[in-house]
């Protein structure tokens, strides 16, 4: 049986060339750039005031001076100094005159006189110099700088930045297409009512949570009875989409056809079972383009399954790194009997330092496992028992 590592590596073996394509920037946020983005011009594009003030010359700055201003200039206007004039009021976002280089505050000003066309001001900064209360034109950024990086992930910070850029088509990597399908004969919808001997689909869920976290919405999510005819219908069906995600119907039980109607589809099967728990029976396969994840049915097997190597596959697919586990110690205690790694729900918890802890609960098909978690830490295989200070390896959901 191969360790999650050799599974995780042969999964991102299969991920085909990307594509990309544009899309509109109110659309572009959860998705990933797929270009450099770079400067179109200087940030700021002129010498901007950052004080509500008067714009004087730092050399001839005088504070017993009597200053006659004529001038007014706001953001959004062209800014000019006419012959002889020394000083202008000027507020946050206009554009400080070329000769002028310093801002003095408002509060840090007296008016004298005012008059229609001229007030007459004192002047008492008690600092003064060259490109005082201005932002310097291309401090930010100079024109034609790259700015973001291929493979960036579009949130807050970067939407406002690509604005600022002009960017109203964003070059992004495409979103892959998937299909879901549930098997079982005792998995029903949740809106029906179930009988004693049925439970209601809840993996369909977990999968989409995942799919969600990068804007993904599915092509279809079908639920099939462990029906030969019925699986291969939908799994031709899903066969014609980027990532097909399976769930149940990989085990050994005799109602576990999945792998056996994927290989007569014509999916080749890259590995079937990973050691680790939960989530051993775990199929992987590919045909074309296709990706094939076959889950194992329980609850939080798929979950801890989707984060391991769903999520590393998506975020290949879309041109993003993969995150490394973070290192967290673990807070309490924790024994196992069995040889294989196993990835337990834990959540996070500052005491003198952040650290994990955990809660118990009933094994892979304890449908509250997962509830209370910040994500999965990672009991190593070879350590029968970790102990409070350990440091574990933590996968955020
Ligand atoms: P299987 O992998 O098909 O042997 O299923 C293992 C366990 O997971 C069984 O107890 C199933 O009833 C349960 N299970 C299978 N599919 C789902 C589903 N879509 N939602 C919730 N539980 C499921
Ligand atoms: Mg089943």
């Amino acid at each position: 049986m191969i360790s999650v590592e050799d599974a995780v590596s042969k999964i991102l073996s299969t991920i085909p060339k990307i594509n990309s394509e544009f899309v509109s920037l109110k659309k572009s946020l959860g998705r990933v750039l797929s270009q450099d983005v770079i400067a179109d011009r200087a940030y700021p594009p002129f010498n901007r005031s950052t004080m509500d003030g008067f714009a004087i010359k730092s050399a001839d700055y005088d504070s017993s001076k009597i200053y006659y201003c004529k001038k007014e200039i706001f953001a959004g206007m062209e800014s000019k100094l006419d012959s002889g004039e020394e000083i202008v009021k000027i507020m946050t976002g206009a554009v400080v005159p070329d000769g002028l280089d310093a801002v003095i505050k408002i509060e840090e000003s007296e008016e004298i006189s005012k008059e229609e066309n001229e007030i007459r001001v004192k002047l008492n900064s008690k600092k003064i110099f060259h490109f005082m209360n201005i932002a310097i034109e291309g401090e930010d950024l100079k024109k034609g700088e790259s700015v973001l990086r291929s493979g960036t992930k579009i949130r807050m910070p970067e939407i406002s930045l690509l604005a600022s850029l002009g960017f109203d088509l964003v070059p992004v990597y495409c979103l892959p297409q998937v299909s879901i399908v549930s098997t079982g004969n005792e998995v029903i919808p949740v809106e029906a009512e179930p009988l004693s001997y049925q439970i209601r689909d809840s993996n369909s869920y977990s999968l989409l949570a995942v799919l969600d976290r990068y804007g993904i919405k599915p092509k279809s999510s079908l639920l099939v009875p462990d029906e030969e005819s019925k699986i291969v219908d939908a799994l031709s069906q899903g066969l014609e989409s980027d990532i097909l995600l399976l769930s149940g119907g990989v085990s050994m039980g005799s109602m576990d056809l999945v792998p056996v109607l994927l290989r007569k589809l014509g999916v080749e099967e890259i590995f079937h079972k990973v050691f680790l728990k939960p989530g051993k029976p775990i199929w992987f396969g590919k045909k074309g383009k296709t990706a094939v994840f076959g889950l194992p049915g329980n609850p939080f097997s798929v979950q801890v399954c989707s984060r391991l190597f769903l999520d590393p596959y998506i975020r290949s697919f879309l041109g993003l790194e993969i995150d490394k586990p973070q290192r967290f110690s673990f807070f309490g205690n924790r024994t196992k009997k069995n040889p294989m790694p196993e990835y337990f729900p834990v959540f996070l918890e500052t005491k003198e330092q952040t650290g994990i802890c955990t809660k118990s609960f009933n094994g892979s098909g304890d449908i509250r496992a997962g509830l209370f978690s910040d994500g999965i830490a990672l009991h190593p295989a070879d350590c029968s028992e970790i102990k409070d200070g350990d440091v574990l390896d933590f996968f955020p959901w």
